[in-house]
């Protein structure tokens, strides 16, 4: 037997392990297991590829033994194992570089170092989290004698010759007071199950079972030995994608989502090259139930090479896409790649932009192969999407694609590609109308002209739509304009219309004239046809339901946008007025019609009374 000394920098790594990660000593299970895994793949490459391995007898597996009298915890598989050189180096020394100079540079501020800390793989030395001695019996594949090393993981360690019946590696924990409670099956069921479900080996555990047979006196206890396997062992985003069907994938699905419901749409990726990486989403069919909280979960799980890392990192997907469902797994990441690492880390940024472009343009498909499947998804996530469209300015384009809404000509919903074949060819822009729920929208005197004039307007319906248009100015050549705001009815302007307006001018004027301050201009509407007045946004200030929306969220400090009053020519009302001399009597109506214009705009009136006292003095007029 040889006593050795571990590096200078395994003491330390040692030190900082035991802690700082501390809160996370399950994790001990996961690097062992992952330790196993990779082992079993060396192994399993060579038999493929090594003529000297050929011949070997591979039963690839990792077998978890536990005492709970003994307190000791076993991991043992089948691998490629070491010989004493290899148990020397790797279980003696520091191999990767990163880590050793991490160690070698450690500041002594032992606060920031142990944040630090997550980001290297701790590996193998983790189980002195947990276990106040560690054996490891090891036999490389192909040679006939095995080696054990014993540490306490203290200063030294030793390594002498044993026995093992074939190939691989056992590594023995003798657990302290603080790892105890591991030697327990249902405890490193459910690690495994948390960390390590998807290492594409079985994972056995061996544990004593006890029942009870006969009645009475007669009454026995029966204990007898038993072996589950605990993981699913199917690592289905590693498998090749025509090997697998829909079937595989939604089982997948239920599994990782807790999901009823079969997915919407699901995508499957397997990226070699630059970057090694799978990933497989998933389309619910339902909105999860926290969609619109700050709070919500993520639905995307961040793998290394097979090994869960974590399903709580929002950094994951962008906010707007936070209802995908899924996996991804990366080749080139290190294992305890910690939260701070991930937001900064390169492979993982160019994993998600790829992953996002791979999500919208497999949306962009569905949309445009099956149009019923794809309003399902709009109703679902389309207000997600719309955030999107003012979170995510690189895929803006893709975004702006993808979005739909109702509109005053179809049923459904239309897209804005749709929207612009069927524009007439005079058409240069394409017109949309904020300010309430659809059905308020339809019924808008704004609309009034545009339908004569047979052109479509967008209904946009929803609360969110009022910011996010506004990122949108133009879809490819054309503008997108507000009906809502005084500048949009230019267009409609015909020649007839210039007449009424000269007609009008004296009556707009003596409009203007007794509103004053109230407004801040008042014009011949174009647009209205049954309704005498509305009243719209000047070109440069906010609409009116953005003022109020703004008002909602307490942003009073932008002053206050007076509303342009537009009157309709043609209407009974105002051919009258305009006949009228009556001065009190052109005044009275004149706040009428913007008051009343206002409140069918949903906006609250400066002076309710003087409202109710003109109204009624009109009333008794007609009497
Ligand atoms: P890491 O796995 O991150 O490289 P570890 O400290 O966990 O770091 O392990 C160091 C090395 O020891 C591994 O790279 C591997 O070569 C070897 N090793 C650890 N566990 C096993 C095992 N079960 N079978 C074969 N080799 C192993």
């Amino acid at each position: 037997m040889s006593k050795k000394q571990f590096q200078t920098e395994v003491n330390r790594l040692l030190h900082l392990i035991i802690h700082s990660l501390y809160s996370h000593k399950e994790i001990f299970l996961r690097e062992l297991i992952s330790n196993s895994s990779d082992a079993l793949d060396k192994l399993k490459f060579l038999t493929f590829t090594d003529e000297n391995y050929k011949g070997i007898n591979f039963d690839p597996r990792i077998d978890i033994l536990f005492d709970n009298k003994e307190k000791t915890l076993t991991v043992s598989d089948s691998g490629i194992g070491m010989n004493e050189q290899e148990l020397d180096e790797n279980l003696g020394t520091i191999a990767r570089s990163g880590t050793r100079n991490f160690i070698n540079n450690m500041t002594g501020d032992a606060k920031k170092d142990s944040n630090l800390i997550g980001q290297f793989g701790v590996g193998f030395y983790s189980g002195f989290m947990v276990a106040d001695k560690i054996e490891v019996i090891s036999r490389k594949a192909g040679d006939d004698t095995a080696y054990k090393w014993i540490s306490d993981g203290q200063e030294e360690y030793s390594i002498e010759n044993t026995e093992r019946e074939s190939h691989g590696t056992t590594v023995k924990l003798f657990l302290n007071s603080e790892g105890e409670e591991f030697a327990n099956r249902w405890s490193i069921q459910n690690i495994i199950r948390k960390y390590s479900n998807h290492v594409p080996f079985p994972i056995y555990l061996h544990f004593e079972d006890t029942r009870f047979e006969g009645e009475g006196d007669d009454r026995k206890e029966i204990k007898e030995n038993k072996i589950d396997q605990v993981n699913s062992a199917a690592a289905i985003w590693r498998r090749q994608k025509s090997e697998l069907k829909e079937e595989d994938y939604f089982e997948f699905y239920r599994q990782i989502s807790y999901d009823m419901e079969d997915p919407l749409l699901y995508m499957h990726t397997q990226a070699e090259g630059t970057l090694d990486y799978s990933t497989l989403f998933y389309i619910p069919s339902k909105a999860p139930f926290d969609l619109f909280r700050a709070d919500y979960k993520g639905g995307v799980k961040l793998y290394v090479k097979r090994v869960f890392i974590t399903d709580d990192e929002k950094e994951l997907m962008p906010t707007y896409l936070r209802f995908v469902r899924g996996i991804i797994d990366s080749e080139d990441l290190p294992l305890n790649v910690s939260r701070e690492i991930l937001q900064k880390n390169k492979v993982m940024a160019k994993i998600r932009s790829s992953s996002v472009k791979k999500i919208l343009s497999e949306l962009e498909s569905c949309k445009n192969t099956n149009r019923e499947k794809y309003n399902i998804f709009w109703k679902e996530f389309g207000i997600p999407i719309k955030e999107g469209l003012y979170q995510d300015f690189e895929n803006r384009d893709k975004l702006v694609d993808l979005v739909m809404y109702k509109s005053t000509k179809v049923d459904d919903y239309t897209t804005l590609s749709d929207y612009v074949e069927r524009m007439g060819p005079d058409q240069n822009s394409i017109f949309y109308i904020t300010g309430g729920k659809e059905g308020v929208l339809k019924n808008s005197p704004l609309l009034e002209m545009y339908r004569k004039k047979d052109i479509e307007v967008l209904l946009l319906a929803d609360d969110i739509d009022e910011i996010v248009i506004t990122t949108v100015p133009k879809y490819k050549d054309f503008e997108l304009r507000s009906v809502n705001r005084s500048d949009a009815a230019n267009d409609l302007k015909s020649d007839d219309d210039k007449e009424r307006e000269k007609r009008i001018e004296p009556l707009v004027n003596k409009i203007k004239e007794k509103l004053g301050d109230n407004v801040k201009n008042v014009i011949a509407s174009t647009r209205l046809s049954d309704s005498p007045s509305c009243i719209v946004a000047d070109e440069n200030d906010p609409t009116v339901q953005m003022q109020n929306l703004l008002k909602a969220m307490g942003q009073s400090s932008f002053g206050e946008f007076k509303p342009v009053l537009e009157i309709n020519p043609d209407h009974e009302l105002i051919k009258k007025l305009e006949n009228s001399n009556d001065e009190t009597f052109i005044e009275d109506i004149s706040f009428i019609l913007l008051d009343q214009a206002m409140l069918v705009e949903g906006m609250e009136l400066k002076d309710p009374h003087g409202f109710v006292i003109r109204m009624n003095k009109i009333l008794n007029r007609a009497f």
